[in-house]
């Protein structure tokens, strides 16, 4: 017999396993609603215009070289990606504050910083809102965090359970790590007001709570990547601490090539420096350092003035067209009156 005979079957991952499902079906109308991936109106995969011709400078660059590149990933890459959720005068940036580690995309990301912290932070409690991202509870719990939640949607009026939410983390042990969504909350598409975001941070701040954003869709929310940051800069300009894990995949599509960084934000430049020693540590023996040619992309990208207003304008195309998208599906679905209205129910 097998040495692994005595395996149980595990079931599809509930997100990637409606992916599975839809290439197994043979019908001619079917939709995939499973994964977050942008597609065009014929409902095929778009490669943006700016990314395809990154690549090709690439390729025509023949002092291109395929060497390993350092542990916290490609330094250009690091330092434009801070910049793109920090803004461009972020004191903490000039200041030397923060340490950006380049990392597998989004989740990726969030796993350094979620064994980084299991390690190296006193409190090992993280609140993430009921309800998130499936992978979110495995990520933290996988890197040795205990998750608990916060309340966060409201069925009832189908907006933000303030109240809520501002008792549960003010019940919160001092300390503790709070996972908040920068912007497009997944999967309620609910994010707090400025206003709102203003007195959460009040609230962590004066209990010494933790931030840890999760950044999967600067961009995409409003089509403008400023607007999208406002939340993690509010944080960041009162001079305290943060994590921050980016993503490329949703707002520059680039899905497959897995690139993401993480970004920690800390009080002085030495505390900073002795952060990012610790991280390599944290990196070596998980996967020794990340892949080129993604981060070569967005460094392409963000360093080139034309090139960079050009994915704006992308970036804002396809913001727009979910916007219409979903307005368009919401009111065919109330013309039928398939959705009744928030008061009756619950
Ligand atoms: N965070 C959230 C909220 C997400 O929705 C996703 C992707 N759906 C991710 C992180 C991670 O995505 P990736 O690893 O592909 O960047």
């Amino acid at each position: 017999g097998s040495v692994f005979g005595h395996l149980a079957r595990a079931p599809e991952d509930p997100i990637l396993g409606v992916t599975v499902a839809y290439n197994k079906d043979p019908s001619p109308v079917k939709l995939n609603l499973g994964v977050g991936a942008y597609r065009t109106e014929e409902g095929k995969p778009l490669v943006l215009n700016v990314v395809r011709r990154a690549e090709q400078t690439l390729v025509n660059d023949s002092s291109r070289i395929k060497e390993y590149l350092p542990i916290v990933g490609l330094a250009d890459f690091n330092k434009l990606s801070a910049k793109l959720i920090f803004g461009a005068d972020s004191p903490a940036i000039q200041e030397n504050r923060v340490t950006t580690v380049q990392c597998l995309s989004g989740t990726g990301s969030l796993r350094v910083g979620a064994e980084f912290l299991a390690k190296h932070y006193h409190q090992r409690t993280i609140y993430i809102p009921m309800p998130t991202w499936g992978n979110h509870p495995k990520v933290f719990t996988l890197a040795g965090l205990s998750v608990k939640t916060y309340r966060y949607y409201d069925p009832a009026t189908r907006g933000l359970n303030f109240r809520g939410l501002l008792e549960d983390l003010g019940s919160a042990p001092s300390g503790a790590i709070v996972l908040l969504h920068a912007c497009a909350h997944n999967p309620t598409g609910v994010d707090p007001t400025l206003g709102q975001w203003a007195q959460i941070k009040l609230l962590m701040r004066s209990k010494g709570l933790l931030p840890f954003f999760d950044s999967a869709y600067q961009g995409f929310a409003s089509g403008n990547l400023d607007e999208d940051a406002q939340s993690v800069r509010m944080f960041v300009a009162d001079g305290g601490e943060c994590l921050v894990a980016q993503s490329y995949a949703k707002n520059m599509g680039l899905y497959g090539e897995r690139v993401g960084a993480l970004s920690i934000v800390c009080k002085t430049a030495d505390v900073a420096s002795r952060v990012e020693s610790q991280l390599k540590l944290v990196i070596r023996p998980m996967y020794s350092n990340p892949p080129i040619h993604g981060a070569s992309i967005v460094a392409t990208i963000l360093k080139d003035r034309n090139m960079f207003h050009d994915w704006t304008i992308e970036l804002k195309v396809m913001a727009d067209r979910i916007i219409s998208m979903r307005q368009q599906l919401f009111d065919a679905l109330s013309s039928r009156a398939i959705l009744s209205c928030p008061s009756k129910s619950s």
